[in-house]
């Protein structure tokens, strides 16, 4: 073999990226690996089986385009889709042909998945379609529509399966799907709006919302009430299942237990279940092991702080909902000032309405600067991560740029940890941006720090001192 597919696959690149803004270069082009090229069909690596459908999806086109002029035009392109995160032990990485030269109807092309999944598709024979529908109130907020969610760097994996799943309810392999990140970024209007899209496109499809403690309350009560397998029937026969802040079920085995259940029935009928959680599956505390396993069968995706271009659109677009005008100074300034989450900004937005309303005062910068100092100094201030590094470093007498060094000394890469840790639970920071951040470590290694740290904590009483301490002057 020779290595013509990397020569190859880098001239496509070279077109690709002056084609694609940089944020979806990177995201989803720089992953790709080119495995091979033989008899004009250059073999491509992916990530994940999103990751296929989501090329297929935007850039068929362009790659179609490129691949024609370097190989010629009975070019074709192979996906090899790594098969990670899949509950199947022995899966091995399967392909798809896709002729990169057939026209229009590349997209949306069904495709054949590994046996093995398949037989996890096949419906319950017992289950006659049509004879028994259920007729429940979906319990969906009809604002937080997709339409109404802007869309940007912070939410575009979670949005884009979003949309997927609710075109092809059940039958991506984002199932479940997983969204999470901190209060207030958007989880459960994007999870409703892949509620109310699903039922625009499936009439006949039963989406049921329900948050994670209505969930809870309604199970205590069916046993108090001796009608557990109500319970479990009735939502046994949901087609699309949406569980907000499944966090609220840390602890509660018998729920757990019983939602375990549930899932296994409506993942094995090829029922699609969403979920949210304000932390990543790998980071929920006191859920059952065999449950967070299931959540990563699909995929889980995170909504992460809207950056200010974002946040002015999000701003404009909730005062055009409202019905009114603000100047672009006034939007511009709430932009700047509150940073923190999405209901921030509508709150602050909500106040400004209201100051100017009921005191009839004229909305504009002077009034924004008024309300809005008023609002962020109330709101707790976040702490950077380099303003955590310093105080770590100051309380170990260390030099601060010590913790970028590369070096195993037991009291630097304690520090390093500490800092690691405090990062982790006082900021919104992802592991990966805390990683590069201090000491250009990965996310894995941050999760170990945050690991020991909490180790440290319980079992020694010294450490846990030092970290008060640490706690104290970090909150000063
Ligand atoms: P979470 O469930 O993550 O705490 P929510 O979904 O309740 O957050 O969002 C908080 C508020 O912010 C809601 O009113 C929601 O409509 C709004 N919001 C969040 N993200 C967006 C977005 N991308 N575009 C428009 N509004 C948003
Ligand atoms: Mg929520």
């Amino acid at each position: 073999m020779n290595n013509n597919h990397l020569q190859v696959w880098n001239n496509c690149l070279a077109v690709i990226k002056d084609n694609v803004p940089p944020i979806s270069y990177k995201t989803w082009f720089e992953p790709i690996v080119p495995l091979n090229l033989e008899n004009q069909i250059l073999t491509l690596q992916v990530p994940s089986h999103f990751f296929y459908e989501y090329l297929e999806e935007q850039y068929i086109d362009i790659l179609r385009k490129t691949l024609r002029k370097e190989i010629g035009n009975s070019a074709k392109l192979e996906y090899n889709v790594v098969m990670e995160n899949n509950h199947i032990a022995n899966a091995k990485p399967f392909s798809v042909v896709v002729p990169g030269n057939n026209g229009t109807n590349t997209k949306n092309r069904p495709v054949s998945m590994p046996s093995d999944k398949e037989e996890l598709t096949i419906r319950n024979p017992f289950v006659i379609p049509g004879i028994k529908k259920l007729h429940i109130d979906s319990q969906l907020n009809p604002d937080y529509s997709f339409a109404n969610f802007i869309e940007g760097d912070c939410n575009r994996l979670a949005r884009s399966a979003g949309v997927a799943v609710s075109e092809n309810p059940g039958g991506t392999a984002f199932n479940p799907l997983v969204l999470y990140g901190d209060s207030g970024l958007g989880k459960t209007h994007l999870a409703q709006a892949i509620g109310i899209k699903t039922k625009e496109l499936y009439q006949d499809k039963t989406v049921l919302y329900v948050s994670a403690n209505k969930f809870q309350t309604q199970f205590t009560e069916a046993i108090r009430n001796n009608n557990k397998n109500d319970f479990l029937h009735f939502y046994q026969m949901i087609d699309v299942l949406i569980i907000d802040d499944i966090q609220e079920l840390a602890g509660k085995e018998k729920t757990q237990n019983t939602f375990f259940h549930i899932f296994n029935h409506l993942h094995q009928s090829g029922k699609q279940l969403i979920l949210t959680s304000d932390k990543a599956p790998i980071d929920l505390k006191g859920m059952e092991n065999r449950l967070l396993s299931r959540f990563k069968w699909g995929l889980s995706a995170d909504l992460q702080n809207p950056d200010y271009e974002t946040r002015v659109r999000i701003l404009h677009q909730k005062a055009y909902k409202d019905g009114i005008v603000l100047e672009n100074e006034v939007i511009e300034y709430i932009a700047s000032h509150v940073v923190n989450n999405v209901r921030e900004l509508e709150g602050a937005l909500i106040s400004l309405l209201a100051q100017s309303t009921l005191n009839k005062k004229e909305l504009n910068l002077e009034l924004a600067i008024t309300i809005i100092d008023r609002l962020v100094k109330n709101t707790k201030r976040e702490l950077s991560i380099d303003y955590i590094q310093k105080v770590v470093c100051d309380h170990f007498s260390l030099p601060i740029d010590v913790l970028q060094v590369k070096t195993r000394k037991r009291e630097i890469v304690q520090a390093r940890q500490i800092a690691m840790y405090f990062s982790k639970t006082l900021t919104k920071a992802s592991l990966a941006s805390i990683g590069s951040q201090i000491g250009k470590k990965d996310h894995a290694t941050v999760l170990h720090a945050c690991k020991t740290v909490n180790n440290l904590i319980d079992t020694d009483r010294g450490f846990k001192t030092q970290i008060d301490e640490i706690d104290k002057k970090l909150k000063m």
